[in-house]
């Protein structure tokens, strides 16, 4: 049957964690958008752990809320546990965390997806990619129906060509035993697209009936709850929260684990599908960490409607009758009733160097990509890539500049941008460590580094813009008040000091100065500021640290300009590499295959070196000359 649609703006093939936000991101900027699934009930599915946020994930989310994506009110919304982790660190690393009733999460998503104007979801597989002269003309489905559009955005995840495994048990489907996709990597390759196999996996889901907690150590959320998204109110959150519990394994899993380790499809090669380094199967730990005596396993709860407990920690592709014995040797789980198997997935995801910071393909007009399929491994960075294509795709339709969010702006930059920029070749997880500016790129000021665009975008209503401002406006001035304001070495000072262990005063000093001493805060201070105005948990936050980490900041915002010189020098599409005089062979070759839009970016391709950049300068700057130079006799233009 070749039945023909009318006309879509934008196609989502996906519904996942990225294609859930590129669908709503292009419905809610007005744009008429159809988003595919291979199954309904799987909307924004977590195949794996149940929880959202972490070290540096945290953020991702919280930058998604503030640009107007929908995650962080998701995640609010369904959480069950919820703790914001590193706080005995500095406030760069400090990160939400919330355990999500798997299910609650999914079906709000849904909720919300149905009911957002502009957004049509079908069930059926995309099996091929319409483009005519190297741009998109529509998408075609296992039905042979054709469905014409101006804008398509893959969120595939790891449904193309999925193969599930463990032990020497295959089986040809998606995650949870749904079904794979597997027409559609035929057609991008047809398409000249690179392709890449990758691999996750997954621990099993074990009957919290059959554990003992008394053998492990609990673990509780916290009492006050911070929201993940800036539109909800943090009285909202208050509810009972679920617990999580905290063992190990010992010597005899290991020694399982090693006694079988020829049987496991990662060592016996069966899995080809490269994985990530920093999200190891216990196998891979006891191998690779042979010294560690124990590793650390957290039970989760997968939600409020099962008994199933999520392993973390143990996830595994070793054949069913290794898993029963081992995950028996952990303390608490010697008479564990495994409800689901532990298994690896393999799939087929892109080279993401074929993207421009856009997350449009080069060579494809109209074709924008996010998730897994990028070569990403994550809830959090899948949502943030969606997010971003879907903005994007609506953008180019509208014939509007594209969002590029840089490093210096956004863990969002620093992910797309070491995606497109350096070459990956396991999936990629955020991690602090990759962003050189954590300390400004920080949970706690999402809104206030990102709102703003997402107002200009259209996706941040009037009402929230001015929030933000009015926000911004009382941390100013706070902070302004704190630093002219100055109090004496008087008697109630002193006795405050002294009562924090802070040294007395000598002469007079400023509320500010005082912040600034590690053992005080804006809240210690309260009893000796008279003038003081009753302010918001979130903007006390911003005041104490802005004062606290005054000259780190300052200090990270110099290097931040010394970055944007480079990364603001752009480089002319129809530059001619073979033209430029004394480049190096390897980074000519990189520099055409790649084509970086600045000198930022070209800086950070492997094999381009800061020669080859000063090279690149010196010829841009001719080159713009050359162009000036009138035609002999001709007008200056
Ligand atoms: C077994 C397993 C273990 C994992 N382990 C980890 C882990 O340890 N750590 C971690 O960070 N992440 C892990 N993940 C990854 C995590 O699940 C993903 O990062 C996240 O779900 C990616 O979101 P996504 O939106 O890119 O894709 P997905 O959530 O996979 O969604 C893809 C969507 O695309 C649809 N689709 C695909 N192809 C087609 C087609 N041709 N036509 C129509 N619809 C199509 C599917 O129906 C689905 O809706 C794991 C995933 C799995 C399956």
């Amino acid at each position: 049957m070749s039945y023909i649609y009318e006309d879509y703006d934008v196609i989502v093939v996906g519904a996942g964690h990225a294609g859930c936000e590129a669908a709503l991101a292009a419905a809610r900027l007005s744009l008429n958008t159809l988003m595919f699934t291979v199954s309904v009930d799987s909307i924004a599915l977590m195949p794996c752990n149940p929880n959202i946020g972490g070290t540096s994930k945290g953020h991702l989310v919280r930058e998604i809320d503030a640009l107007g994506g929908e995650m962080g009110k998701n995640i609010d919304r369904t959480y069950i546990q919820s703790k914001m982790l590193n706080v005995s660190k500095g406030p760069a690393v400090h990160s939400l965390r919330a355990q999500a009733d798997k299910r609650e999460y999914s079906s709000y998503m849904r909720k919300v997806l149905e009911n957002t104007p502009k957004l049509t979801i079908k069930q059926a597989e995309v099996t091929e990619i319409l483009a005519q002269d190297n741009r998109i003309t529509g998408v075609k489905t296992f039905s042979g129906a054709t469905y014409p559009c101006k804008a398509v955005v893959l969120c595939t995840g790891t449904y193309l060509n999925a193969r599930c495994i463990y032990g020497d048990v295959v089986s040809h489907t998606g995650p949870n035993g749904l079904q794979a996709a597997t027409h559609l990597t035929e057609s991008l390759k047809a398409l000249g697209i690179e392709m890449y196999r990758f691999k996750t996996g997954t621990p099993a889901r074990i009957d919290r009936r059959s554990i003992d907690f008394s053998k492990m150590e609990e673990q509780f959320g916290d009492e006050k709850v911070v929201p993940f998204s800036f539109t909800t109110d943090p009285e909202a959150l208050k509810k009972e929260q679920v617990s999580c519990w905290l063992t190990y394994t010992n010597e005899k899993t290991h020694e399982i684990i090693r006694a079988n380790i020829d049987r496991s499809p990662l060592y016996s090669g069966d899995i080809k599908g490269t994985g990530a380094r920093y999200c190891p199967s216990i196998e891979d730990k006891v191998v690779r960490f042979a010294d560690k005596e124990r590793h650390q396993v957290f039970i989760e709860p997968e939600g409020m409607y099962t008994n199933e407990m999520y392993i973390a920690g143990m996830s595994s592709s070793l054949p069913e009758d290794v898993q029963h014995q081992m995950y028996r040797s952990v303390p608490g789980l010697e008479n564990a009733n495994i409800v689901r198997n532990a298994y690896a997935i393999e799939y087929d995801c892109i080279n993401p160097m074929q993207l421009k910071p856009s997350l449009e393909f080069k060579e494809i007009e109209g074709l924008f990509a996010g998730g897994q399929f990028n070569g990403s491994s994550g809830y959090e960075e899948a949502a943030a890539q969606g997010l971003v294509a879907g903005i994007n795709a609506a953008m180019k339709i509208l014939g509007r500049e594209p969002l590029i969010i840089d490093r210096s702006e956004a863990y969002i930059g620093v992910l797309i941008d070491d995606l497109v920029t350096k070459e990956t070749n396991e999936p990629y997880r955020m991690m602090t460590s990759r962003a050189e500016y954590r300390l400004l790129l920080r949970q706690d000021n999402a809104d206030i580094r990102l709102t703003r665009k997402g107002y200009e975008i259209g996706l941040i209503s009037e009402e929230r813009y001015q929030r933000l401002k009015l926000k911004e406006d009382e941390i100013e001035k706070e902070i302004a008040r704190l630093e002219r304001t100055v109090v004496g070495a008087g008697k109630e000072v002193q006795k405050l000091l002294e009562s924090h262990g802070s040294s007395p005063l000598n002469t007079a000093s400023t509320l500010a100065d005082l912040i600034r001493r590690p053992e005080l805060s804006y809240e210690i201070l309260e009893a000796i500021d008279k003038d003081r105005i009753k302010l918001d948990d979130d903007v006390i936050e911003q005041v104490n640290i802005n004062i606290k980490y005054d000259g780190y900041i300052k200090r990270q915002l110099r290097q931040v300009e010394q970055f944007k010189k480079l990364e603001n020098r752009k480089i002319p599409e129809d530059i001619d590499y073979i033209a430029v005089p004394s480049l190096r062979i390897e980074a000519r070759q990189k520099l055409i295959k790649f084509k970086p839009i600045s000198i930022g970016q070209a800086s950070r391709i492997s094999g381009v070196s800061p020669a080859d950049i000063s090279i690149l300068l010196v010829y841009l700057t001719q080159y713009k000359v050359k162009e000036k130079m009138p035609a002999a006799g001709g007008v200056q233009s």
